[in-house]
C-alpha cells in the first residue's frame, strides 16, 4: 500500500465514520443482519481489500485461486465468490439448468428445452429479507414445493422428480419450519439416486464441511455473516457445477459479480477462520452474556435466560422476557433500545410472545456494559 494510502486509512480509524456521515452510532445486539451493516469485518480482510485495491490482477487467476482457498477451507473440489449469498442461490441454481453450455447461459431466463422445475420443501421456503422464492426463480426457473408447511414426506420428494427437475434446494436457517421437515441425508439419497444435485443454502451456518460431507453437490455462505468478510457469497462444491455457477457471469451473474477487493477480502476472511482462536471468541461472548445476566436478575420486571442457536451454530444468546406489568412490553422495550443514543438493536424476531435476544457476537470492546446500563435505566434501575 502506498505511504499516503496508509496515513488516510490511519486517520480514519481515528474517527467514527458514522460521524462523519451524519449517521447515528449503533450497537448491534441482534445478530449479523445485513440491514444493520452484517458484522465487524475481521483485520485481515480489510487489510487484503486495501492492499489490492491499487493493483491490477488477472482476474480469471485470482478466481483460481479464491477457489483453490474455498476448496481448502470447505473440502469442496472448488469454490467461487459472487455479490452475496443471495446470488450464489441463483447461479447454482442456474448451474443446474444450463451447465457450461454457453448459449444457454447467454439465453437464460428464457429456459425453453432446458430442465426448470427446483424442488423446495415448502416449511424451507423463507424470506432474508427478498424471498427464496424469488432469488431461484429470477433464473427463470420454477419453484415446486414439496410436502406442506407443517410436514414433508419422502413420496413428496420423489414423486416430484421428472425429467425437468433440476435440482432440489435445502435452507438451513432458524427461519426454516424446526418441525417434521425432510433431513438434508434423506433429501440427498432421494435426489442422487435420480441423479439430481442439491443446493444447501448454509448462508449464517458457522459449518463450512459438514453439508458437503453430507451429501451437498453445493453449499452456499454468505462471506459478511459469521466470516467477518467483505459484504459477499461463497460457492462451494462440484467442480463442474462451481463452473458452470461462474459461467453465469457472462449471463444473469454479469450483475452480480465482485472486483478484486471482495474476492481478495474473502480469501483473506477464510484463512482468518481458519486460525482464529475459537475458544477465545466464545469466552468473550459469554461474559458479555454473564453480564447482562447479572445486571438484569435483580428486576422484577425481566426474566432472562440463555438460549442455544436454533441450528446448531456454538453460540447463545440471551433470551430477555417483558413482564407487562413492568409498564413496558418486548416491542415497546425493542423499539425505546432502538431510539436511544447510541441506538441499541435488540433480535427482535419474536416480540409478539413477550420477548427478545441479545445477541453477543458482534460486540465491540466496551459495548456490552452500555446496553447493560440502558436496559437497568428503562426499567428503572440506575447504575
Ligand atoms: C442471510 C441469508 C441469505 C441471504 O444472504 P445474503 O448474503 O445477504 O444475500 C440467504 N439465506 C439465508 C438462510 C440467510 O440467512
Amino acid at each position: 500500500m502506498r505511504p499516503d494510502a496508509q496515513a488516510a486509512l490511519a486517520a480514519m480509524a481515528q474517527t467514527d465514520i458514522r460521524t462523519t456521515l451524519g449517521l447515528r452510532p449503533l450497537i448491534n445486539v441482534s445478530g449479523t443482519m445485513t440491514v444493520l451493516g452484517a458484522s465487524i469485518m475481521v483485520p485481515q480482510a480489510i487489510a487484503a481489500m486495501a492492499a489490492i485495491a491499487s493493483e491490477f490482477v488477472d482476474m480469471a487467476e485470482l478466481h483460481q485461486r479464491a477457489s483453490d482457498g474455498v476448496a481448502q477451507a470447505t473440502g469442496a473440489q472448488a469454490g467461487f465468490i459472487t455479490a452475496s449469498c443471495a446470488s450464489a442461490i441463483t447461479l447454482s441454481v442456474a448451474a443446474t439448468i444450463t451447465g457450461e453450455r454457453r448459449l444457454a447461459i447467454e439465453r437464460l431466463p428464457d429456459v425453453r428445452g432446458l430442465r426448470n422445475e427446483v424442488l423446495v420443501q415448502t416449511g424451507h421456503l423463507v424470506g432474508y429479507g427478498a424471498s427464496l422464492q424469488q432469488t431461484i426463480e429470477m433464473t427463470g426457473a420454477r419453484v415446486v414445493p414439496v410436502g406442506t408447511v407443517s410436514m414433508a414426506q419422502p413420496y413428496q420428494l420423489d414423486e416430484a422428480i421428472h425429467e425437468h427437475t433440476a435440482c432440489a434446494v435445502f435452507v438451513v436457517s432458524h427461519m426454516t419450519v424446526q418441525y417434521a421437515m425432510l433431513a438434508l441425508e434423506q433429501v440427498c439419497a432421494i435426489c442422487h439416486a435420480r441423479g439430481i444435485p442439491v443446493i444447501v443454502d448454509a448462508a449464517s451456518e458457522y459449518d463450512l464441511r459438514g453439508f458437503l460431507a453430507r451429501g451437498a453437490d453445493i453449499v452456499v455462505y454468505s462471506g459478511h455473516k459469521f466470516l467477518g468478510g467483505p459484504t459477499s457469497g461463497i460457492v462451494a462444491g462440484r467442480a463442474d457445477l462451481v463452473r458452470a455457477a461462474r459461467a453465469q457471469n457472462h449471463g444473469i451473474g454479469r450483475g452480480m459479480k465482485v472486483g478484486k477487493e471482495t474476492i481478495a477480502g474473502v480469501m483473506a476472511a477464510l484463512q482468518a477462520w481458519e486460525l482464529r482462536d475459537a475458544a477465545a471468541i466464545r469466552a468473550r461472548e459469554d461474559a458479555a452474556l454473564a453480564l447482562w445476566q447479572t445486571h438484569l436478575q435483580g428486576l422484577v420486571a425481566v426474566q432472562c435466560l440463555r438460549v442455544d442457536d436454533p441450528t446448531g451454530n456454538p453460540l447463545q444468546r440471551l433470551r430477555v422476557h417483558v413482564h407487562p406489568a413492568s409498564g413496558w412490553n418486548a416491542r415497546s422495550l425493542a423499539d425505546a433500545l432502538a431510539q436511544g443514543e447510541p441506538s441499541i438493536r435488540v433480535r427482535d424476531y419474536q416480540t409478539d410472545l413477550g420477548y427478545f435476544d441479545l445477541d453477543p457476537c458482534n460486540l465491540h470492546d466496551g459495548e456490552a456494559p452500555v446496553v447493560a446500563h440502558r436496559l437497568g435505566a428503562l426499567l428503572g434501575k440506575t447504575g
